[in-house]
């Protein structure tokens, strides 16, 4: 019998109960899976996220691995407390939701269906919009989720660049890593997304300097995190026009404070942290198969890298 504590915020233990008991029996392990009730020293494997009750992992000392439910770590990976192996969230229905969120954002701007949508006048005056062919999506960040967006976007027909830290091959978009290829990124996108994890480096990966390179009049996306912007540069950028419109999901500071200008700004849009999220039908084969591989005594998948931060 394996014991797997769920340690999440209240109302995850409802959503995530059924879809883990059947994963996990799918997956051939005898598990005992439970919310609370277990003393620490009696927990195999803690499904976990930074929301729930456990912060302090030292007296989990039998724990094999750490499950996280969410693919950004940026408030566990530093824990001091955390010994154990600590495996992130790649879930397919989380990437295939932030592809969607992303190429409906970017959708829109190509189109221009603001002018239709919001339209208040009575004039009728038709448009030819480019073709996405025309046009460059560039991507901060080409990992689980930014590759997945990519693929969706060059099926839609738009040109793809994206910049990782390691060099890396996709069939059909551009790649690039280093400051070149940061830069060339900035100077080619019509769109920017950002999908990178926060870490020492990612941090106000957009700044004053970096805007200045940004192609005049690019619209930039942040589905990643709050962290990687510098707001207050963000916010010049957009007064003189160099950044012609952002849609904003993630922040310095959540919930956005009601006095922020991001929400009043006219060139922005600012959606409440939900681009994507975990689903739990397939987050839970997910963690199941990590808890299979580390009970046939396979390398856990989804390894988290401290030293990288993400
Ligand atoms: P991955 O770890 O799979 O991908 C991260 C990408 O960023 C990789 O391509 C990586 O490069 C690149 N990267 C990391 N550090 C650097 C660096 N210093 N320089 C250049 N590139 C770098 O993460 P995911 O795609 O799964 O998730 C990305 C982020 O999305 C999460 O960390 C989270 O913050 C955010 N997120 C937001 C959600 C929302 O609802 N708004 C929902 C879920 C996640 P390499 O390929 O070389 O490793």
């Amino acid at each position: 019998m394996v014991n797997i504590l769920f340690s999440a915020r209240d109302g995850l233990w409802d959503d995530y109960r059924g879809p883990l008991t059947q994963a996990l029996a799918e997956f051939g392990v005898n598990a005992d899976l439970r919310a609370s009730g277990f003393a620490p020293g009696e927990v195999d494997y803690i499904v976990f996220a930074p929301n729930g009750p456990v912060a302090d992992f030292t007296p989990y000392i039998r724990t094999r691995a750490v499950l996280g439910l969410w693919a950004g770590v940026e408030d566990i990976v530093h824990n001091q407390t955390l010994t154990q192996p600590l495996a992130r969230m790649v879930d397919p229905g989380l990437a295939t939701g932030m592809a969607e969120w992303v190429s409906g954002h970017i959708l829109r701007y190509h189109l221009g269906l603001d002018a239709d949508i919001l339209n208040t006048g009575s004039e009728w005056a038709p448009r030819v919009p480019s073709l996405a062919r025309e046009r460059t999506v560039g991507f901060l960040g080409l990992g689980a989720l930014g590759s997945a967006c990519a693929a969706m976007l060059v099926g839609l027909g738009f040109q793809v660049a994206a910049w990782s830290r390691r060099p890396r091959k996709m069939d059909g978009i551009d790649t690039y890593s280093g400051d070149k290829g940061l830069r060339s990124v900035l100077g080619r996108a019509d769109f920017l997304v950002l999908l990178l994890p926060l870490t020492r480096r990612t941090e106000c990966v957009i700044n004053a300097r970096t805007l200045a390179r940004i192609k005049p009049g690019a619209v930039l996306l942040n589905p990643g995190r709050g962290g990687l912007i510098d707001e207050g540069a963000l916010l010049a950028a957009l007064d003189s026009g160099r950044v012609s419109r952002a849609t904003l999901d993630v922040f310095g500071t959540e919930p956005l404070p009601a006095d922020h200008r991001f929400w009043t700004h006219p060139n922005v849009t600012v959606t409440p942290h939900i681009a994507s999220a975990t689903r739990p039908e397939t987050a839970a084969r997910v963690i199941s198969e990590n808890v299979r591989r580390g009970e046939a005594g396979l390398p856990f998948v989804n390894l988290v890298d401290r030293d990288q931060g993400y």
